[in-house]
Protein backbone atom coordinates (compact mmCIF):
# COMPACT_ATOMS: atom_id res chain seq x y z
CA UNK A 1 0.00 0.00 0.00
CA UNK A 2 1.30 3.62 -1.05
CA UNK A 3 1.97 5.62 2.31
CA UNK A 4 3.55 9.25 2.64
CA UNK A 5 5.71 8.97 6.00
CA UNK A 6 4.69 12.85 7.36
CA UNK A 7 1.20 11.73 6.43
CA UNK A 8 -0.59 11.56 9.81
CA UNK A 9 -3.62 9.23 8.67
CA UNK A 10 -1.43 7.38 7.02
CA UNK A 11 0.80 7.38 10.13
CA UNK A 12 -2.44 6.09 12.19
CA UNK A 13 -3.22 3.56 9.85
CA UNK A 14 0.34 1.92 10.50
CA UNK A 15 -0.14 2.16 14.32
CA UNK A 16 2.68 4.36 14.18
CA UNK A 17 0.06 6.71 15.89
CA UNK A 18 -2.30 6.77 18.63
CA UNK A 19 -6.03 6.61 17.68
CA UNK A 20 -9.15 5.29 19.21
CA UNK A 21 -10.20 3.15 16.47
CA UNK A 22 -13.70 1.78 16.31
CA UNK A 23 -13.50 -0.42 13.22
CA UNK A 24 -10.44 -2.05 10.55
CA UNK A 25 -10.72 -3.94 7.86
CA UNK A 26 -8.50 -4.63 4.96
CA UNK A 27 -9.66 -1.25 2.58
CA UNK A 28 -9.95 0.83 5.56
CA UNK A 29 -10.23 2.53 9.38
CA UNK A 30 -13.02 4.12 11.21
CA UNK A 31 -11.74 6.47 14.19
CA UNK A 32 -12.89 9.20 16.59
CA UNK A 33 -12.19 12.46 15.05
CA UNK A 34 -9.43 14.39 17.51
CA UNK A 35 -11.36 17.49 17.83
CA UNK A 36 -15.09 16.45 17.56
CA UNK A 37 -17.95 19.28 15.55
CA UNK A 38 -20.48 16.91 16.56
CA UNK A 39 -21.51 14.24 19.82
CA UNK A 40 -20.95 11.68 17.20
CA UNK A 41 -17.97 11.98 14.72
CA UNK A 42 -16.01 9.80 13.44
CA UNK A 43 -13.68 9.64 10.25
CA UNK A 44 -13.55 6.90 7.45
CA UNK A 45 -9.74 6.69 6.52
CA UNK A 46 -8.54 4.66 3.27
CA UNK A 47 -5.75 2.24 4.13
CA UNK A 48 -4.40 3.59 0.83
CA UNK A 49 -2.90 7.41 0.81
CA UNK A 50 -5.34 8.72 -1.90
CA UNK A 51 -4.46 12.99 -1.34
CA UNK A 52 -7.67 14.74 -1.64
CA UNK A 53 -11.13 12.77 -3.96
CA UNK A 54 -9.94 15.06 -6.72
CA UNK A 55 -7.12 12.62 -6.71
CA UNK A 56 -8.83 9.28 -6.74
CA UNK A 57 -8.66 6.93 -9.78
CA UNK A 58 -11.02 4.60 -11.73
CA UNK A 59 -9.14 1.69 -9.88
CA UNK A 60 -10.77 3.63 -6.93
CA UNK A 61 -14.35 3.01 -7.76
CA UNK A 62 -14.80 -0.39 -5.15
CA UNK A 63 -12.77 1.85 -2.55
CA UNK A 64 -14.84 4.47 -2.90
CA UNK A 65 -17.98 2.63 -2.52
CA UNK A 66 -16.63 1.04 0.40
CA UNK A 67 -15.92 4.36 2.51
CA UNK A 68 -19.91 4.81 1.82
CA UNK A 69 -20.93 1.64 3.33
CA UNK A 70 -18.71 1.65 6.07
CA UNK A 71 -19.69 5.28 6.57
CA UNK A 72 -23.31 4.06 6.99
CA UNK A 73 -22.21 1.30 9.13
CA UNK A 74 -20.40 3.46 11.44
CA UNK A 75 -23.36 5.89 11.63
CA UNK A 76 -25.23 2.72 12.73
CA UNK A 77 -22.85 1.34 15.47
CA UNK A 78 -23.13 5.11 17.09
CA UNK A 79 -26.96 4.35 16.99
CA UNK A 80 -27.88 7.20 14.67
CA UNK A 81 -30.56 6.93 12.10
CA UNK A 82 -30.15 10.49 10.40
CA UNK A 83 -26.20 11.54 10.15
CA UNK A 84 -24.12 13.90 7.65
CA UNK A 85 -21.23 12.56 5.80
CA UNK A 86 -18.44 14.97 4.44
CA UNK A 87 -15.83 14.73 1.85
CA UNK A 88 -13.47 18.28 2.20
CA UNK A 89 -11.84 18.66 -1.16
CA UNK A 90 -8.97 20.81 -0.79
CA UNK A 91 -8.06 24.09 1.25
CA UNK A 92 -10.82 26.09 0.32
CA UNK A 93 -13.55 23.37 1.13
CA UNK A 94 -11.67 22.90 4.75
CA UNK A 95 -9.34 20.23 4.48
CA UNK A 96 -6.73 20.21 6.72
CA UNK A 97 -5.81 16.66 6.25
CA UNK A 98 -4.29 15.79 2.63
CA UNK A 99 -5.40 12.00 3.00
CA UNK A 100 -9.14 11.20 1.46
CA UNK A 101 -11.16 10.36 4.85
CA UNK A 102 -15.18 10.71 5.18
CA UNK A 103 -16.57 12.56 8.07
CA UNK A 104 -19.17 10.81 9.77
CA UNK A 105 -21.14 13.37 11.98
CA UNK A 106 -24.48 13.35 13.91
CA UNK A 107 -26.43 13.69 17.42
CA UNK A 108 -27.76 17.21 16.87
CA UNK A 109 -29.11 18.91 14.44
CA UNK A 110 -27.22 19.23 11.12
CA UNK A 111 -27.56 22.78 9.54
CA UNK A 112 -27.87 22.90 6.27
CA UNK A 113 -26.14 24.66 4.33
CA UNK A 114 -22.88 24.25 5.70
CA UNK A 115 -20.98 26.96 6.17
P1 LIG B 1 -10.48 17.82 7.18
O1 LIG B 1 -10.41 19.21 7.77
O2 LIG B 1 -9.19 17.48 6.46
O3 LIG B 1 -11.71 17.54 6.36
O4 LIG B 1 -10.63 16.84 8.42
C1 LIG B 1 -9.55 16.46 9.21
C2 LIG B 1 -10.11 15.97 10.51
O5 LIG B 1 -9.12 15.22 11.16
C3 LIG B 1 -10.51 17.10 11.47
O6 LIG B 1 -11.87 16.95 11.83
C4 LIG B 1 -9.56 16.95 12.64
O7 LIG B 1 -10.17 17.23 13.88
C5 LIG B 1 -9.14 15.49 12.53
N1 LIG B 1 -7.80 15.21 13.02
C6 LIG B 1 -6.68 15.95 12.80
N2 LIG B 1 -5.62 15.37 13.36
C7 LIG B 1 -6.07 14.21 13.93
C8 LIG B 1 -5.42 13.18 14.67
O8 LIG B 1 -4.22 13.18 14.92
N3 LIG B 1 -6.21 12.16 15.11
C9 LIG B 1 -7.56 12.11 14.85
N4 LIG B 1 -8.23 11.07 15.33
N5 LIG B 1 -8.19 13.08 14.16
C10 LIG B 1 -7.46 14.11 13.70
ZN1 LIG C 1 -1.70 9.32 4.04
Amino acid sequence: MNRVPECIFCRIVAKEQPARLLYEDDECVVLEDIAPKAPVHVLVVPRKHIATLKDSAQEDEALLGHLLLIAARAAGGKGLSGFRTVINTNAEAGQTIFHLHVHVMGGRNMRWPPG
